[in-house]
């Protein structure tokens, strides 16, 4: 046993506004803290139906394989990779952040080949490079792109790239983390063929979960392979007995029930909302929120026509210790922003308005806590 004496875990109330977990939702919290039942309960079964449906509104799709992954964001992106990608395949990433590079990755661990196609952090996928390499490489037959880039804060045309993907005989890959709830997201409209998601950014939800979603094509891929996908728990053939069975669902994992309480009542959060309401809200938030930081004369580092409204870069000022910054506004504040990664790692915040995050009061908050800090 060990020493010391153990009391419960009551963390403070803070307000979240980096890269994710964004604010949860009390109502969110409420639904998780409801009775447990059995994942093969018929009533349970039910919730998940209606929650399959309410994120195919999320997604804009009417695809049948639309469902949650039993794990974060990361594993979603696993999922695609490793049930379209096979040993020998060659696959065209592009690395604008963090993400992208995840990407190449997973196609390497599954066996393919990555073939890179790089733009600047903080600025957009360029669809005429990912043309020029679609072109210079006729035998590839995936491309993979990150939506929303949270490392940096830059939108690309997922709907431009998707496009250029199926005239060159490719499918997509898709993340979509950030985006989903946050931005313009089309799934059939845009015809991305597979997209995964994740729970704790712009949904509010907590983490641990991810929402994919496959169209015919995706899945013709997947159930045309010729080696047995690598992963047991994320082979889709597998998962969808669970998850597609109707009526007679075969246990293949015990889903978490009560985190899925949770995604269910942000769907319906988002549903009651709008869709388009919620894309609105973000958008609105992000020009108070740029209203008051260039009053204060800080800088976004994306262009403005390729900037996230939910995930905002702002370039340190000249004489700021970022680390120090950042854990005084937690300190006294209780606030969380974001800090830069990788190359941008001391010279960038990163703030986030994400879900129940994007609200005027965290906004105005969240302006007059680093005014005040950056006046002392
Ligand atoms: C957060 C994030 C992920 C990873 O999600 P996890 O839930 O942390 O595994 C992947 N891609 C993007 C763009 C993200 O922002």
């Amino acid at each position: 046993m060990p020493a010391g004496h153990f009391t419960s875990f009551h963390p403070p109330q803070r307000t979240l506004m980096g890269p994710g977990p964004s604010d949860v939702n009390p109502r969110i919290l409420e639904a998780l803290s409801r009775p447990t039942i059995g994942h093969l309960d018929p009533l349970f079964i039910g919730m998940m139906d209606e929650l399959k449906s309410l994120l195919r509104y999320a997604f804009q799709t009417e695809n049948e394989v639309t469902l949650p992954i039993s794990a974060p964001g990361s594993a979603g992106m696993e999922c695609c990779f490793a049930n379209l990608v096979e040993p020998g395949d060659k696959v065209i990433v592009c690395i604008n952040g963090v993400f992208g590079g995840r990407m190449k990755e997973n196609v390497i661990r599954c066996g393919g080949q990555a073939i890179i196609v790089e733009d600047p952090w903080g600025r957009a996928v360029d669809p005429s490079k990912v043309e020029a390499a679609l072109k210079a490489n006729p035998d590839a037959s995936i491309l993979a792109f990150v939506h929303a880039e949270t490392s940096t804060g830059a939108l690309s045309d997922a709907q431009t790239l998707a496009k250029l993907a199926h005239d060159y005989d490719c499918l997509c890959i898709v993340d979509t983390v950030t985006s989903l709830a946050g931005v313009p997201l089309k799934v059939d409209e845009w015809q991305l063929d597979a997209v995964y998601s994740g729970t704790q950014k712009c949904l509010s939800c907590i983490p641990g979960l991810s929402p994919v979603t496959f169209n015919d094509r995706a899945l013709a891929k997947v159930k045309t392979r010729k080696t047995m996908v690598q992963s047991w728990f994320l082979d889709l053939n597998l998962m969808l007995g669970y998850w597609e069975g109707e009526g007679k669902r075969a246990y293949h994992h015990t889903a978490p029930i009560n985190p899925l309480y949770g995604l269910h009542e942000a769907l319906c959060i988002l549903h009651d909302e709008g869709l388009e309401n919620s894309w609105e809200r973000h958008r609105t938030q992000h020009n108070i929120l740029k209203a008051g930081l260039e009053k204060m004369g800080l800088e976004l580092s994306v262009p403005e026509a390729e900037r996230l409204p939910q995930l905002n870069a702002i370039i340190i000022p000249e004489g700021i210790n970022d680390a120090a910054f950042r854990s005084q506004l937690l300190k006294d504040y209780n606030l969380e922003i974001g800090a830069g990664l990788g190359a941008s790692a001391g010279k960038l915040w990163r703030i986030g308005l994400m879900g129940y995050s994007a609200n005027k009061g965290n906004v105005l908050y969240c302006l007059s806590a680093i005014e005040a800090l950056l006046n002392k």
